[in-house]
């Protein structure tokens, strides 16, 4: 299980390969996602806390990047973490997630992206439930479910 210290160690030396990369022209990505999409994936955006779709779904099935289809997170790694976004404790495989340390807003956080379309899903942060103790907090925009 990944902790705090594999996720300071993939934003600051590269993080483990993805099976594949997919890379698209600005307007290529403009054409697929809603405006919403596009600002929260390939902007850098968030979703104001609370207003996502997949804030409450508990439903069993695995999350996909909504740009790349990528299988990122399982619902069985879901969990309420007050927060007003989707949390999850881990990926779905070790080389799901890109990490890049992000000091946007005058605060060092570790931005979580899709590693192979490299869109921006959420942050990392270290006060996750134990043991892993890391908590996945991911715009509901940037993906979508694929129920089991
Ligand atoms: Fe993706």
């Amino acid at each position: 299980m990944m902790n705090w210290n594999d996720v300071i160690s993939y934003a600051n030396n590269g993080s483990p390969a993805p099976e594949k990369e997919i890379r698209k022209s600005e307007k290529e990505w403009r054409d697929q996602l809603t405006p919403e999409q596009f600002r929260i994936t390939r902007k850098k955006g968030t979703e104001v806390a609370f207003s996502g779709e997949l804030c409450h779904v508990h439903e069993e099935g695995k999350y996909k990047c909504v740009c790349c289809d990528t299988p990122l997170f399982d619902s069985s790694i879901k969990f309420d973490s007050s927060s007003g976004w989707p949390s999850f404790t881990e990926p779905i495989v070790k080389n799901a997630i890109k990490y890049k340390k992000d000091v946007s807003l005058g605060m060092t956080r570790v931005e979580a992206m899709c590693n192979t379309c490299e869109a921006h899903l959420g942050h990392v942060f270290p006060d996750g439930p134990k043991p892993g103790g890391l908590r996945f907090c991911i715009n509901s925009e940037s993906i979508k479910l694929l129920k089991n």
